[in-house]
């Protein structure tokens, strides 16, 4: 996302850590809404053109491009983060208490800490084996972003409903959107580039059952 084309404005910062901060930032780059199905979703501006003629080029084959999840499928303001966030840390949370792996003081401690530190917590105990994810079998961080860190935020991000389907990928990145988190199928990332231009943007590309990723060689 920081590798992208011209037209978009990346984030200033890793991590936004309040609403003003992201709501500062969203309205310096603009953003466009659009209505597909019956879900309003809004990104920057040119991320939402490239998205309207992928669509369209998809629907002319017989295809579609969807958003997953209403309006969350693109962009996100601080609060939602948070509210995913706490979707994966409190049900996890109290999971983990009443296995008896944690007790009830630290879970309570846990809960009051402002969510920037509850991160760092959290990939701790993770390290122990407490995991936060969904399934409580893995990493939070594999289905969601870190509160303040996602690329929604940055309204450069859509998650397509057709993410399994190699014509709607390679229609979207014929279009500037590729997929570049690995543990997030659904997830696409407006680069606005050509595919042949990303390893010059130091990008290397993997693939995951035969889905093909285009990550940093360099981490935020
Ligand atoms: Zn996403």
């Amino acid at each position: 996302m920081f590798v992208g084309a011209q037209n978009i404005l990346p984030p200033p910062l890793c991590v936004f850590s309040n609403e003003d901060e992201v709501a500062r930032f969203q309205k310096a780059a603009g953003f466009a809404a659009a209505t597909i199905g019956d879900a309003v979703i809004e990104l920057q501006p040119a991320a939402m053109s490239a998205l309207l003629k992928a669509r369209a080029a998809a629907l002319a084959e017989g295809l579609n491009i969807t958003p997953r999840d209403g309006a969350e499928a693109a962009r996100r303001s601080y609060a939602d983060t948070v509210r995913l966030w706490d979707s994966r840390f409190l049900p996890a949370l109290a999971h983990w208490t009443n296995a008896e792996r944690l007790s009830q003081t630290d879970a309570a401690r846990l809960r009051d800490l402002p969510v920037s530190e509850q991160v760092p917590q959290v990939l701790q105990l993770e390290q122990e084996g407490i995991f936060f994810s969904k399934d409580l079998s893995k990493s939070v961080l594999y289905s969601i972003a870190a509160p303040g860190t996602s690329q929604h935020i940055a309204m450069l991000a859509f998650d397509a409903n057709e993410f399994s389907d190699r014509r709607v990928r390679e229609i979207l990145a014929h279009h500037g959107w590729f997929q570049t988190v690995l543990s997030d199928l659904p997830h696409f990332t407006f680069l606005g580039l050509a595919e042949d231009e990303l390893p010059g943007r130091g990008l290397r590309q993997v693939e995951v059952d035969g889905q093909a990723f285009w990550i940093p060689d360099v981490a935020c």
